[in-house]
């Protein structure tokens, strides 16, 4: 096996498609090699050493040793510097490289190769020997901390005592013979901590770096984003040696981040931030404000600092070039890092970069249009679940609010809560306390990932667009202002202060990620709408798409957003959902209360009304496309009150004294409900409430149909069947009020009547079911919970428990079990279809909006899913999808 691949100097021994053995960042630098583009030199041990590394016992291949040692010297000769020289010394970067980009999770060492003889050749090679002495000390510090397990306040401790000792406060300050003292003392406190000296072999450094990389891969902080991201731990990392080049050797020197489109709007524009005289983690750390590459991005920022196409313009050039040359040859935006050492500009890393969603979709539409891809790719590049982030309210303009302060809008949004200040806070504050919070931050570092994860949104008072908390804001879809420095963060007493405002832990605050501004309090939110570059890729992706998608939605409200969002019917309209009203409860618990048939018929009665105005306002809504109605499904003890109070207040309304109302309760109580006495068997026993239920349908289907004109699809949908006949005897009662209703109005309308399947031994008997219904939908809720023998209300506590053991890798009720109830819905598809040719067949479950079962409802055949409204341009874009 080969382990190393060489980069630099024009050529690699790796490419762009080899990320899964060489990681992003290294595949990428050795395709921007062979482009040609200028790379510092350097190699890349693959992800397979990781991967032998933790199968053996931590240890490495026989063979690594010698080819990391050929490799180096290749370097050496590509860059005209020998690694450990006195005279001309090679310092290079140890760096983790993983296949998905991880940023800031796991470790990095800079400046490596430096020892007490090094650093004279390094002084003067630079000429330069306070940079020479820092970049030691800043070395040592690095590397015993990260490597050598050295706590870091050590080290700040002693630079505090060198500046004070000196009557000085910055760093800067400090000239070579300071540094020299700190990198003497530092070296005594390592000797003093560890017991032995700090290594001054280069390469005893260079492998401790490396194992330190690879053991980073299993710290706390990666495992979390592993978990978050879903990246499996079996991939491992691939550790990148790179020679250093320097963007802190004086005011020729600086190094910067850049976009080759603005990931935030997705404008076809450079955009990218720079420090002059700085190392590369600065501009990432936000410890400095940037300035921007382009006028145009100083404009925007209204900054005062010059641009790099007015101070830098040669540079910006080459740079500009080469944003034009990657982006054409990699066909998406790119996020590249690059260091300029004495005007010459290095290229450090490109990769595929993070965008908001709506940059994401600008970006797809935009280059679709240029002809850089095509429209399958344009749709293929949208992850479907990230559209949610559109789909969900922004700030009324018209709401009142009180501007707290403004920042960068790093992430866009909007987003209120109680403000926290740290990020254990934030996940105490979710967990334990179920509030919405903020976070609000100085800058925000790896190690609050977690709390980030769960914050509504982020507010950060220091750090461009490119620092931590914008780039993980924008990947995880969570409203972010950053760098709002007019704002005053004060951890100690838990306030933020700005202009005489103060605000305490726990007020509640809103963050406009799309504009930067803060507010204090909550303000109201609008509806989002499908226009612009939206509206185009749904376009799109509805002239590929074969599945249809419908909504469920039961009220006005849900069923007008679901044709906004592009239903296309609606393929679950829960009834038991319109009983809840507070005048159609009482008619409801009369009928439960009612002791004979005649005393619940009165009571539906009194229903009937309520439901036929229900179903003439769906049917007006849908204008023409089907709605499924399903009859009422679950127990009736749901409907029944528990308090004393309710219990009075419902035997009053009844006119029955509280222990009848308490019989009734007690008559009811099932040990297991959903297993209980629920469905059609409620429709089996009291037919009297499907048959009004049926009545409703069709007076309303006769009244939208004859007196507006509008055609209506009623399909009439059974619940909970397991057997041919239950759906037989609720088929002949429904047919018959059908034929009732249509006699007494002299018009009739085209109606269907279906079934859920829903329990696993209608999906087995599905052929003979298939005789009577006409339809099936697939209620994935109940088939999962049946079908594991799992409680869908109960078993979230140990289901966390059997993913974290790997027994199942998604919770089966987000996601469909496609091995399992998969096979009984592939089963149950083939049967129906097989005694009814063409059988319409779709899914209502959760698993409707879920896009990789929407994938498997593509492959099994269905003709289409239904989800909650606002996941309807989820499913047409996953739809569209699968279908490619
Ligand atoms: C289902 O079981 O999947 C379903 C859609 O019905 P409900 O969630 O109402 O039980
Ligand atoms: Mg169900």
């Amino acid at each position: 096996t080969k382990w190393v691949y060489s980069f630099g100097g024009g050529k690699a021994e790796g490419r762009a498609d080899m990320k899964n053995l060489l990681g992003g960042e290294g595949a990428n630098l050795a395709e921007m090699s062979n482009l040609g583009i200028p790379v510092p030199p350097g190699f890349t041990i693959s992800t397979e050493v990781c991967t032998y590394y933790y199968g053996n016992g931590e240890t490495y291949p026989a063979t690594l040793k010698d080819e990391v040692m050929a490799a180096l010297s290749q370097v050496e000769e590509d860059i005209g510097l020998k690694f450990g020289s006195t005279a001309d010394p090679l310092l290079v970067s140890v760096r983790s490289g993983a296949r998905a980009s991880m940023p800031g999770m796991m470790d990095t060492i800079l400046n490596l190769g430096l020892n007490d003889k090094s650093v004279e050749g390094l002084a003067k090679r630079s000429n330069d020997a306070r940079f020479a002495y820092d970049s030691y000390r800043r070395f040592i510090q690095m590397y015993s901390n990260v490597v050598l397990g050295v706590d870091h306040h050590n080290f700040e401790e002693i630079l505090d005592e060198v500046k004070e000792d000196k009557g000085v406060s910055l760093d800067t300050e400090l000239d070579a013979d300071d540094l020299k003292k700190v990198v003497a003392k530092y070296k005594d406190k390592v000797a003093e901590q560890l017991g032995k000296p700090f290594p001054q072999d280069v390469h005893e450094q260079l492998w401790g770096a490396v194992g330190a990389v690879f053991g980073s891969w299993m710290n706390q902080r990666a495992i979390t984003y592993r978990r978050l991201h879903d990246i499996p731990a079996e991939w491992g990392t691939a550790v990148n040696v790179q020679s250093m080049v320097f963007g802190n050797m004086g005011n020729d020197c600086s190094t910067g981040v850049c976009f080759t489109r603005n990931p935030s709007t997705g404008e076809n524009a450079f955009y990218g931030e720079f420090l002059v005289n700085a190392q590369g983690e600065d501009v990432v750390a936000g410890i400095r404000t940037p300035q921007q590459l382009t006028i145009a991005g100083k404009n925007a920022q209204s900054s005062d600092l010059p641009a790099m196409e007015e101070c830098m313009p040669e540079v910006f050039k080459e740079l500009n070039a080469i944003r034009h040359k990657l982006e054409a040859h990699y066909r998406d935006m790119q996020d590249m890092e690059f260091t300029v050492q004495q005007n010459r500009l290095w290229m450090l890393q490109t990769r595929t970069g993070k965008r908001t969603t709506n940059a994401a979709l600008k970006i797809a539409v935009d280059m679709a249009r240029e002809g850089l891809i095509n429209r399958k790719d344009a749709i293929k590049r949208i992850d479907p679940a990230s559209l949610d982030q559109l789909l969900h309210p922004t700030l009324d303009p018209k709401a009142p609010r009180t501007l707290l302060g403004r920042g960068l809008p790093a992430s866009p949004g909007a987003a209120s809560g109680k403000v926290v200040f740290s990020a254990d806070e934030a996940e105490d504050w979710v967990k334990n306390r179920k509030e919405r919070v903020i976070l609000v931050r100085i800058e925000t570092s790896p190690e609050d990932i977690g709390g980030m994860h769960v914050s509504e949104g982020i507010l950060t008072t220091r750090g461009g667009m490119t620092s931590h908390a914008a780039v993980v804001a924008r990947g995880m879809g969570t409203p972010c202002v950053a760098g709002a420095g007019e704002i005053r963060v004060d951890y100690a007493s838990k306030t933020l202060k700005v202009a005489g405002k103060v605000v305490k832990e726990g007020d509640t605050i809103t963050l406009d990620g799309s504009t930067g501004e803060v507010f204090i309090g909550a303000v109201a939110t609008i509806q989002p709408e499908l226009t612009g570059d939206f509206g185009t890729l749904m376009e799109w992706v509805d002239t590929i798409r074969t599945l249809k998608v419908r909504a469920n939605a039961e009220t006005p409200l849900d069923a007008a957003t679901a044709r906004k969002f592009g239903a296309e019917g609606i393929g679950l309209c829960r009834t038991e959902h319109m009983f809840f009203d507070p005048k159609r409860i009482i008619a409801m618990r009369e009928m439960i209360l009612a002791e004979t048939e005649k005393g619940r018929r009165a009571a539906l009665a009194k229903l009937l009304p309520y439901q036929r105005q229900d179903f003439i306002e769906l049917f007006e809504i849908m204008q023409g496309l089907p709605v499924t109605i399903r009859l009422l499904d679950p127990p009736l003890h749901e409907f029944l009150p528990n308090s004393e109070a309710e219990i009075a207040e419902v035997a009053k309304e009844a006119g029955v004294e509280p222990a009848v109302v308490k019989a009734r309760n007690a008559a009811l109580h099932e040990n297991n409900p959903m297993l209980g006495h629920r469905g059609c068997r409620l429709g089996i026993t009291y037919p009297e409430i499907y048959e009004m239920q049926a009545r409703a349908i069709f007076e309303a289907a006769v009244h939208v149909s004859r007196d507006t004109g509008r055609t209506v699809v009623p399909e009439i949908m059974i619940p909970l069947v397991g057997a041919k006949k239950e759906l037989d005897l609720m088929k002949a009662s429904i047919d018959k009020e059908a034929e009732a209703v249509f006699a007494e109005q002299k018009y009739s309308v085209h109606y269907m009547v279906g079934t859920m399947i829903e329990l696993p031994r209608a999906a087995l008997l599905a052929g003979d079911i298939a005789q009577t219904g006409e339809f099936f939908s697939f209620g994935t809720n109940d088939l999962t919970q049946t079908t594991f023998g799992m409680s869908r209300d109960d078993s979230g506590p140990f289901l966390e428990v059997y993913r974290a053991k790997g027994i199942y890798e998604h919770d089966p009720f987000a996601s469909l079990d496609q091995a399992g109830v998969g096979e009984l819905i592939k089963i149950a598809a083939e049967r129906g279809r097989a005694t009814r040719p063409g059988l319409k067949l779709g899914i209502c479950g959760e698993h409707g909006g879920d896009p990789a079962s929407i994938h498997f409802c593509q492959g099994a055949g269905l003709d289409y899913v239904s989800c909650s409204p606002y996941r309807v341009p989820i499913a047409r874009l996953a739809a569209a999808q699968a279908a490619l």
